[in-house]
């Protein structure tokens, strides 16, 4: 059940419906939209009866969900939604640079990549402290140590700080020292993690599960939003398939997939996508192209020596050259958007 407030509706109209959903004994999640509220429902098994809701004052109507999906969807909020980022923001027309090593190895290797990641005009720093690693013999990360880094990154760069928590007390310490905790793609499923990420005071970075469909990887948001954090950004960063030349298989096509059924923001991980230096640039660019809300990006200062993914890291000489190339393709994509809502608004005048 999705209860549509009118556009003139007053605050307590809305609390008004959701002490009526909680006497109910269910949970009422308000999304403010551009021109009105809605209040999704969530917490009951069977249908909701929606004359508990019809006449009340604001209520314009209570609409019955048929998708598995409630909190991400469009019907619940028409338009983008916009998610802050410590002092930045991820969605909305703009696009978001996320930029980093892999994972957080030295202070020197972090500063380094900061300071050409700031140079380039990013808002986000990336870099793993805490690393999901095939092999418990490969480096694991530098736990607690590395994300003091990450905080010191912030302090001296100003740039927001998205990396990874694998568990829950992971997600008390990205909470306490980064501004985004980033879910990675092998725990997407991880339901128990996902609920105590929904209780976080952060934004999340969902990242797509290896072989996950797109139903499956919006309920996984799903979980985090039924918590009651609403602030989900979405990240494709590649799927298994029988394709051999790339690391993983990149599929672009999830991005308008995601726009249509979405207000969540939804960004390109095109270096675990690809796992190729040379390859990163042109998804990066086709990404872009396609309307995604933002990238990730590795990039080490010397990635010849990096102690995780090497190969698919940028130099910081390659990271601005692609940036510089992102922002040309995604100002021709604003430009046409904006043409495309200009005579929208026209016809409509008309
Ligand atoms: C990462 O971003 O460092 C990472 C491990 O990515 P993924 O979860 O997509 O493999
Ligand atoms: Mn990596």
């Amino acid at each position: 059940m999705l209860i549509v407030m009118k556009p003139d509706a007053s605050q307590s109209d809305i609390e008004r419906v959701v002490q009526v959903i909680e006497r109910l004994g269910f949970k009422g999640h308000p999304m403010p939209g551009e021109s009105r509220t809605a209040i999704g429902i969530t917490g009951n098994r069977g249908s909701v009866d929606p004359t508990h809701f019809e006449n009340l004052p604001g209520v314009a109507e209570a609409i019955r969900v048929t998708k598995p999906y409630k909190l991400i969807s469009s019907d619940l909020k028409p338009g983008r939604s916009v998610v802050k980022v410590g002092t930045a923001s991820i969605g909305g027309g703009s696009l978001a640079m996320i930029a980093g090593p892999c994972a957080v190895e030295t202070a020197e290797q972090v500063f380094a990549a900061a300071e050409a990641v700031a140079a380039s005009g990013a808002k986000f720093f990336r870099g793993g402290a805490f690393k999901p690693r095939t092999s418990p013999y490969a480096f694991q990360g530098k736990g607690e140590d590395g994300l003091k880094i990450l905080a010191e990154v912030r302090d001296r760069f100003g740039l927001n700080i998205v990396t990874e928590a694998m568990d829950e007390h992971g997600i008390d310490l990205v909470e306490k020292y980064g501004d985004c905790i980033q879910i990675g793609a092998r725990n997407m499923q991880n339901f128990s993690l996902l609920k105590y990420a929904g209780k976080a005071s952060k934004p999340v970075l969902l990242k797509r599960g290896l072989s996950a469909t797109l139903d499956e990887f919006l309920l996984a948001a799903e979980y985090i939003m039924a918590e009651g954090n609403y602030n989900v950004i979405l990240c494709e960063r590649g799927i298994r398939t029988f394709a051999d030349h790339a690391r993983n298989t990149m599929d672009l096509s999830i991005v308008p997939a995601v726009r249509r059924l979405s207000h969540l923001p939804i960004i390109i991980d095109p270096s675990h996508g690809t796992g190729h230096n040379y390859m990163v640039e042109p998804l990066a660019l086709a990404g872009t192209a396609v309307g995604a809300d933002g990238l990730i990006i590795e990039v080490h200062p010397c990635p010849e020596e990096a102690l995780c993914d090497g190969a698919q890291a940028l130099t910081t000489d390659q990271f601005s050259k692609l940036y510089s190339k992102v922002r040309q393709v995604h100002s021709v994509i604003a430009a046409q958007n904006d043409t495309e809502v200009l005579h929208q608004s026209l016809e409509q005048i008309a």
